[in-house]
């Protein structure tokens, strides 16, 4: 069976819930259909969403998570996963998937040996650490929409914070700071564990997420990931090169090389010594063009307020 999840259906029409190994085939299919590069897939035991972080959700059965990959592969599609366990992970490891987004991010013993394994079958890793932070600090700054001031436009800014918006849902939900509070210390842990056993780290700050604007909050997560125990050049790889290769791209991104595309900036300082100085950006050069942030507009098209922040 196959179902157009209902529960997260303002996201789009490529959300689906499968209840079966012929329902999980019939959605990778569907969603390939539309010229991807890969499929995320949530296993998980922890909502996603509006509510706190309650470890009561069905996870993905077994043979429909080996499903899941086998058929994106079979379409070489990668195959990423939301997971929050530690057990989660190893599932979705031993089913051969290739990247685990959003960290092993709540208490469970195994994080480490999950992560050698992780290293060892090549299986890259998303901290996404920005988020959880961007989830508990909804005082006095909520979601960083103070920061973000004259470094995004107004109108994706102030939808944040827009009545109805999930960033003021997130601020009433009791106990949701403290959960997403925990969940970045564990999180900050274990990025170090997967450091230190090999994994390849990739930087993804979940933008797409409530209160997290693209570009913007990518300097923060860079933040955290040093502040996690990765140095300024490991960081650096993780959002250039390894980002590249985890979607795929690394032979068109990700490192200055001949024939790669001319995606570059240039920053003022050195973010070697300081990653902050990769938020004084001086010129982008986009595909061998120089951009001019003057000239950038902002083409409003309809979307609702959870797609727009
Ligand atoms: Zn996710």
């Amino acid at each position: 069976m196959i179902t157009e999840l209902g529960l997260l259906d303002y996201l789009g029409p490529f959300y689906f819930q499968v209840d079966s190994v012929t329902g999980a085939k019939e959605a990778v299919r569907r969603i390939s259909a539309e010229q991807v590069d890969g499929i995320k897939i949530f296993h998980s035991r922890v909502e996603a969403g509006t509510t706190r972080f309650d470890a009561d959700m069905e996870k993905l059965r077994p043979d429909i998570l080996q499903a899941l990959v086998e058929e994106a592969h079979a379409r070489r599609l990668k195959v990423y996963a939301h997971t929050s366990f530690a057990s989660e992970a190893r599932e979705f490891v031993e089913a051969s998937g290739d990247v685990i987004v959003h960290s092993i991010h709540m208490a469970e013993t195994g994080a480490a040996d999950v992560l050698e394994l992780m290293a060892a079958r090549g299986v890259a890793y998303i901290p996404t650490l920005a988020v959880f932070e961007g989830d508990y600090t909804l005082e006095p700054d909520l979601f960083f929409s103070a920061q973000l001031q004259d470094k995004i436009w107004d109108v994706v800014r102030t939808s944040i914070t827009a009545p109805g918006s999930v960033a003021l849902a997130y601020r009433n939900v009791p106990g949701l700071a403290n959960d997403r509070k925990r969940s970045l210390e564990i999180a900050m842990a274990n990025l170090g564990k997967a450091l230190r056993a090999g994994v390849r780290i990739a930087m993804g700050s979940d933008a797409g997420n409530a209160g997290m604007p693209h570009g913007a909050t990518v300097l923060r997560e860079l933040q955290l990931m040093n502040e996690a125990g990765m140095t300024p050049m490991q960081v650096i790889t993780a959002a250039t090169r390894n980002g590249a290769e985890v979607i795929g791209q690394g032979q068109n991104l990700g490192t200055l090389e001949v024939g790669k595309l001319a995606d570059i900036i240039v920053v003022n300082g050195d973010p070697l010594t300081d990653l902050s100085a990769l938020g004084n950006v001086e010129l982008v050069v986009k595909n061998g063009k120089i951009i001019n942030p003057d000239e950038l507009e902002f083409k409003d098209i309809p979307l609702s307020g959870k797609q727009r922040e």
